[in-house]
């Protein structure tokens, strides 16, 4: 059963090798991000068997619910939700290692308080609105130089590159210039010479739009609906969710 994940997992390495072979890539320089918002822990242990291991939520509720079927298997936990200050004790409890989404000051602040409480320390990823939809979260492309300097004060913190959302559109140079736009925060934040911030990372790209993405310079591509199917709740339900 569930067979037809591993099926759609080679699609995907195709896919991504293709990408890379068209756009002068390193493979090896692109991440395969599992999203699995909705995904019942059976199917994700069927998609470890390939041995991609790399795992997103979007909600806490869904980590809680899905940890300890996973946890033996030593998934590489990631965070991409919108994340709430009161949910931060949770998150990590959870074993989370990057968290792409960190879109505002005072949620770096308030990181770093239970990070330091609890002796730990947290990659982050900046997330960035580079489609100006007013659904989306994230900061906007200017903002992200003032948004990477104060949360590269936060000592528990690592700043380790950006996300971003792409637009969704059937038209490449719509999408695209999305993605342009990541880079070239990227570029910017290079030159700022940040201390302790890096901008190695950058996760951008889903089912739709992942070639795209890599021919822009993606290092992780977040994939759910290409590998596990289509999802009965909508999107929005994930990406505007204040809960
Ligand atoms: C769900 C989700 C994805 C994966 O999207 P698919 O189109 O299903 O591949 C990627 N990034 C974020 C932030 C998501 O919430």
């Amino acid at each position: 059963m569930n067979e037809y994940i591993i099926e759609h997992i080679k699609e995907i390495e195709t896919r991504i090798n293709k990408a890379c072979e068209a756009y002068d890539r390193d493979s090896n320089d692109v991440k395969l991000l599992m999203a699995t918002k909705t995904v019942s822990p059976e199917k994700i242990l069927k998609a470890f068997e390939t041995g991609h291991v790399l795992i997103a939520e979007n909600r806490i509720q869904e980590l809680r619910q899905k940890f300890e079927a996973l946890n033996p298997a030593r998934p590489n936990q990631h965070f991409i939700g919108h994340l709430q200050t009161n949910k931060i004790k949770e998150l990590l409890r959870y074993n989370v290692t990057c968290l792409h989404s960190l879109d505002r000051p005072e949620l770096g602040q308030k990181l770093q308080e239970h990070l330091e409480r609890e002796e730990k320390t947290l990659e982050v990823l900046l997330q960035v609105n580079t489609s100006a939809e007013q659904s989306k979260f994230g900061v906007t492309p200017d903002e992200a130089l003032s948004l990477a300097k104060s949360v590269a004060k936060l000592p528990n913190l690592k700043i380790k590159g950006l996300m971003t959302i792409g637009l969704f559109s059937a038209e490449d140079h719509k999408v695209e210039a999305c993605f342009k736009r990541l880079k070239a925060v990227q570029s910017t934040l290079v030159s700022a010479q940040i201390p302790g911030v890096s901008m190695g990372e950058l996760s951008m790209g889903m089912s739709g739009d992942l070639e795209l993405a890599i021919k822009h310079g993606a290092t992780i591509i977040r994939v759910g609906t290409a590998i596990f199917g289509k999802r009965d709740l909508p999107d929005s339900f994930y990406w505007n969710e204040q809960i």
